[in-house]
């Protein structure tokens, strides 16, 4: 049994076995009785690597989805037509990848409507589906997103692709905590070098292996 050595550790024993169901404010899983699953991709498009994703997703016809952020669909355009292209989902995660843990409304709402515009002005795609920096956020910027019909979507499991870990680790955390409704969150724009793209190459056909389907976020929780 868990012993609870200070407030903090007690406070997070709390918070973890809090039902998810209890903040529907925030998603973090899709239905745990189905084997749907949505990979998700955070902070692109990148140049290179977000069209290697595209690649290996079409090679395996999966579709996934994409939190990408307003500046660096300024730069690189074309991986994020593509992926509209093809028919994967397009999420906002805020122009300058900005923590929203301390911000609120004009900052959140600059954020979210100026990434908004350049998605539509780049491929003519409207999102619901926001996902706020770090999966950083206090209630205001909950209220904000929330009062423009998004629908605020985390994970359920953090691959810690960000960590730079080998691929087998990657792959060994997927594959530990993976269940029917998961969302999987993967990064396809890092400035270091990244392992995540080969754990793709071995999760993707196990996990389809095993019966699991891979859905865009909105086909989850649909
Ligand atoms: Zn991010």
């Amino acid at each position: 049994m868990k012993k609870c050595l200070s407030f903090l550790i007690c406070a997070a024993i709390f918070l973890q076995s809090v039902p998810v169901s209890a903040n529907s404010a925030v998603i973090r899983s899709g239905n745990p009785d189905s084997m749907k699953i949505a990979l998700t991709f955070d902070d692109g498009p990148h140049p290179y690597k977000t069209n290697v994703i595209l690649d290996l997703l079409e090679q395996y016809g999966i579709r996934a989805t994409f939190f990408v952020v307003g500046e660096n669909v300024s730069y690189y355009p074309e991986p994020l037509k593509r992926a509209v292209a093809l028919g994967h989902e397009i999420g906002n995660h805020t122009y300058h990848h900005t923590p929203l843990s301390s911000s609120c409304e004009k900052t959140v709402a600059e954020e979210i409507e100026k990434t908004e515009e350049i998605i539509f002005q780049t491929t003519g795609y409207r999102t619901t589906l926001f996902r706020p920096p770090e999966g950083s956020y206090n209630q205001c910027a909950l209220n904000v997103a929330q009062s423009k019909n998004y629908r605020v979507i985390l994970w359920t499991v953090d691959t810690r692709d960000w960590e730079n870990p080998v691929a087998d680790t990657i792959v060994s955390n997927v594959t530990a905590n993976v269940k029917g409704g998961s969302i999987l969150l993967f990064h396809d724009y890092m400035s270091k070098k990244s392992h995540a793209i080969d754990a793709l190459r071995i999760l993707i056909p196990n996990l389809l292996a095993k019966g699991y389907e891979f859905v865009t976020v909105s086909e989850l929780l649909a």
